[in-house]
């Protein structure tokens, strides 16, 4: 008897573990097979993020329709913070992995960092506004030396010893520069730009395990015609952190592109176009899908109203000129020191510029290449005499006296003054002419140029009233303004 209810108890503990069995397989299918893909949803965690497309810039023309500056397909090396590590150990070996093939094919990257490439490191000259962010931005003391920011970058982004000191500084610099352009799923950082086809193949080769790599195709700017008064033409750069606070509310990022000078920045609105936006969508931070939601739309075309070829020549003028006087060997010697000038040939119905000379001069694509050849070159190539040089106008200015003494009504068309070489009114001053021309009227005095005549103008007018005429004719005065008052 006690042996059935022991056999008894078995069955039954048995039967219990079965029943609980069951009821296990029932909820476990109901979670698994009923419920399956409700869970599985729940557990997925899906992010869209949308990019920016950049839109290729308008192009530059002349008044002939030659090409000043294009645009040709470069390739670009971005990272993609989906596919980027998030750990600064995998951090600083993808960038160093990026950075050292770079280094040796001789490719430059971005790196703004105001400090030398080398120890002992020092801050850069003339970056006072940068070197005061830098420090902000990596919280040190205002007054933290180059050496001090340096190690507070190494230990903010864990760079450890495994480097050496250079990489290391190279690593900080692009990390920093990643910071500044606000690298994150909606803004893809710029690692380098127009790479060569050779490195290009080197870093898809090594991309399994640079992670977040990729290189791009982009519209990178050029300068068919760098010669063709390239002072005007300007260049184009990366968004500084000021030219960005201003234009942020225009649809400005911080890793774009904005014209730094000349036509580049005065036309900026026209030559930027319209940007497009890419959609990713992330499910468990892997990218599922990669649409371009919204086409980016090219700058329009700006054409300048100057024709290269006459520009070129009047540039080629102007450099002979100063030649010539730099040459002379006769006993005047007039100009022999000269070393810098500038012509201007405008459109006397619109006041459109037709040439635009300044001498020295250089080419935008040396410009870009080597600036330091540019910016160190003699007499200052950089300076557009043109716009920026303050010189006395000379016998141009005569136009104006004759204007003022005729409208004023010192003279009339028929009036005459003698030219005797030396002009003998006052007793202490007395300037003299080119040549002896007689009893002249102002027609004669503009067309010989006559400097008796019109020292006899400008005696009888007074400083007030020549200043007077010289402003109604726009001196002084902003071109642009003046020009669109003669029109309107
Ligand atoms: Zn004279």
């Amino acid at each position: 008897m006690q042996k059935f209810f022991e056999r008894m108890r078995a069955v039954l503990f048995f039967v219990v573990v079965l029943v609980m069995l069951a009821l296990c397989c029932i909820d476990l299918m109901k979670i698994q097979i009923v419920d399956g893909a409700e869970y599985l949803e729940k557990a997925k965690t899906t992010r869209m993020a949308s990019q920016v497309i950049t839109s290729p810039r308008g192009e530059i023309i002349d008044s002939s329709g030659n090409e000043i500056v294009s645009n040709k397909t470069g390739f670009n090396v971005i990272l993609e913070k989906a596919f980027f590590p998030s750990d600064d150990d995998d951090i600083n070996r993808v960038i160093w992995g990026i950075a050292r093939i770079l280094d040796r094919d001789g490719v430059e990257w971005i790196d703004n960092l105001p400090i030398t490439m080398e120890e002992p490191y020092e801050y850069l000259e003339a970056q006072d506004s940068s070197i005061v962010r830098l420090r902000t931005n990596i919280k040190v003391q205002p007054y933290a030396t180059a050496g001090d920011c340096i190690s507070a970058m190494y230990d903010m982004y864990g760079i450890n010893d495994e480097y050496s000191e250079r990489e290391k500084r190279i690593i900080a610099g692009i990390r920093y520069e990643m910071f500044l352009r606000s690298f994150s799923l909606s803004n893809r950082y710029t690692f380098a730009e127009d790479i060569p086809m050779d490195t290009v193949v080197k870093l898809k080769e090594a991309s399994f395990s640079l992670e977040g790599m990729d290189i791009v195709e982009e519209a990178v700017r050029v300068y068919s015609i760098g010669d063709a008064a390239p002072h005007l033409i300007g260049t184009v750069g990366a968004i500084s952190a000021e030219e960005y606070e201003l234009r942020k509310d225009d649809g400005y990022a911080l890793n774009d592109v904005i014209g730094k000078s000349g036509i580049e920045k005065a036309m900026e609105s026209e030559l930027r176009g319209t940007k497009g936006t890419r959609t990713l969508e992330l499910v468990n931070g892997v990218v599922t899908s990669d649409i371009v939601t919204e086409e980016a739309s090219p700058g329009h075309t700006v054409k300048l109203t100057f024709d290269v070829d006459y520009q070129r020549d009047v540039q080629e003028i102007l450099e002979n000129h100063i030649k010539w006087l730099n040459a002379q060997t006769s006993s005047q010697k007039k100009g022999e020191n000269a070393d810098a000038g500038a012509i201007v040939v405008l459109d006397t119905k619109n006041g459109a510029l037709l040439a635009a000379a300044t001498y020295p001069t250089y080419d935008l694509n040396d410009y870009i290449t080597d600036y330091a050849s540019v910016v160190n070159g003699e007499n200052s190539p950089l300076t557009n005499r043109a716009t920026h040089g303050l010189y006395r106008p000379g016998s141009t200015f005569k136009t104006v006296t004759a204007t003022a003494a005729l409208n004023e009504g010192y003279i009339t068309s028929g009036s005459t003054v003698t030219c005797n070489k030396v002009y003998t009114y006052w007793d202490d001053y007395k300037p003299e002419c080119t040549g002896w021309h007689g009893r002249i009227n102002v027609v004669t005095a503009l067309e010989k140029s006559c400097n008796i005549f019109f020292y006899e103008m400008g005696r009888l007018l007074g400083p007030e009233l020549i200043a007077r005429y010289a402003n109604m004719y726009g001196l002084g005065n902003d071109t642009y303004r003046t020009y669109w008052h003669s029109v309107l």
